[in-house]
């Protein structure tokens, strides 16, 4: 089949391969765990149902502004103010089809051919697909200290005058790192200097433990919105569990904005009006749940970490953000695609290749579920790795030996 250069360059997207290869496995009466899916268990929160089911029971569905409704878009200024203490005009602002969708537009609207665009290892494995798809060339910086924690002086190394933007995903996916407060200065003075943009993919900015605080890079710039180099990404996919939805918007520059909106017009035309209504809902209602959520997955952090420092040579970082922890397996493979295959033949767990996010013997373990999925995931994975562990398991009805080791 004739497809371009470029498309056949744009690999799957590993996650949701994954997803689907559990989903199909579970059909088949298979008793998996989800290590891998990087979405809640929670349900809708009640005020996002409502409000866009009575969108929907208006029976008046039609296309909406290209940058979002003028409610959801007062409801996100509000989010702004209150959550980064920014004060930004509806020009400012689009909504697209969840953060992905906005952070593709943001690249393709900022991006000539062969620009450089810095991301920090361990990333999100859709940032270098996505530049690569708006003809740009990732250039990715991985800490040699063996943390999780980018330096400055290797960030500088790499800028030249093709460098057009850093991605920073602080809380981060996949290590769950939150990124120091002086290390987001220094990026945001460095970038504002050298006029290169900074991404901040703020997706999990909320979802923190133990009272810290993800820092805003907003704090570290006295510059007006309109002549700052700081774009902004957020949604409800992660803080409210509503991935299905497809919001997230952009905080930029009125010009930016205007291009982006151009852009998605000529795409997408418009987000869905009903699900803008559902995100309205989330923004606007009862923020109690969120707090709800974030201390069941920092409960779930405790008891992830917990089960696997059983093991013997698994090193972990504590994750201070996010759903997922990235521990160190080099002590079983080096080979994390052939090490995460394994584990869901012989012991049906799923879990994400370290490679697919820039950290080869490492495994993304997503601690999302319930404490149950946990606790029995990483005690199947230590059963199939570690020669310590008991020789059998029962994996649903099934008695399960070890043969292997
Ligand atoms: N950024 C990061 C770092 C993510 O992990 C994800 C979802 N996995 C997204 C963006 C995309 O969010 P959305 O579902 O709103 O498109």
């Amino acid at each position: 089949m004739a497809v371009s250069e470029l498309a056949r360059t744009i690999i799957e997207s590993p996650t949701l391969r994954l997803n689907e290869e559990a989903r199909l496995l579970r059909e088949r009466g298979e008793p998996v765990i989800h290590l891998g899916i990087g979405e809640p268990k929670n349900k809708t929160p009640i005020a996002a149902i409502l409000a866009s089911a009575a969108k929907l029971s208006q029976g008046d569905v039609k296309y909406c502004p290209t940058d979002g409704t003028p409610s959801l878009k007062k409801a996100i200024i509000r989010y702004t103010e209150e959550h980064y203490d920014k004060v930004v005009a509806p020009e400012n602002v689009i909504v697209s089809a969840g953060a992905k969708q906005c952070i593709f537009n943001l690249l393709y609207c900022i991006l000539n051919p062969q620009d450089e665009v810095v991301i920090l290892a361990p990333y999100w494995v859709s940032y270098p697909e996505m530049v690569k798809m708006c003809y740009g060339v990732p250039v990715v910086v991985t800490p040699e200290d063996g943390t999780f924690h980018p330096r400055m002086a290797d960030i500088e190394r790499v800028v030249g005058s093709n460098t057009k933007a850093i991605i920073i995903n602080s809380p981060n996916n996949p290590s769950g790192i939150v990124y120091r407060e002086e290390f987001i200065a220094q990026i945001i003075d460095f970038c504002e200097r050298r006029k290169i943009y900074v991404i901040m993919d703020d997706i999990y900015h909320k979802l923190v433990f133990d009272g810290k605080r993800a820092p805003s890079a907003y704090q570290f710039t006295t510059r007006d919105l309109e002549d700052s180099r700081v774009l902004v990404i957020n949604g409800i996919a992660k803080l409210y569990g509503m991935t299905g939805f497809r919001i997230g918007w952009c905080v930029a520059p009125r010009p930016l904005v205007q291009v982006m909106t151009n852009v998605q017009a000529q795409t997408t035309s418009c987000g869905s009006p009903v699900m803008q209504a559902g995100a309205e809902g989330a923004l606007i209602g009862l923020q109690s749940m969120v707090e709800g959520l974030r201390l069941q997955i920092q409960n779930n952090r405790d008891v992830a970490m917990r089960e696997l420092s059983s093991f013997n040579g698994v090193k972990t970082h504590k994750p201070d953000g996010t759903f997922y922890c990235l521990p160190d397996f080099r002590a079983y493979s080096g080979d994390s695609v052939e090490l995460s295959r394994f584990l869901l033949k012989k012991a049906l767990v799923v879990t994400v290749p370290g490679r697919e996010f820039g950290m080869e013997g490492h495994l993304r373990l997503s601690f999302a579920g319930s404490v149950k999925d946990v606790t029995e995931g990483i005690a199947r994975i230590k059963w199939a790795l570690d020669p310590t562990s008991p020789n059998d398991i029962y994996i649903g009805d099934k008695k399960l030996i070890r043969d292997w080791l």
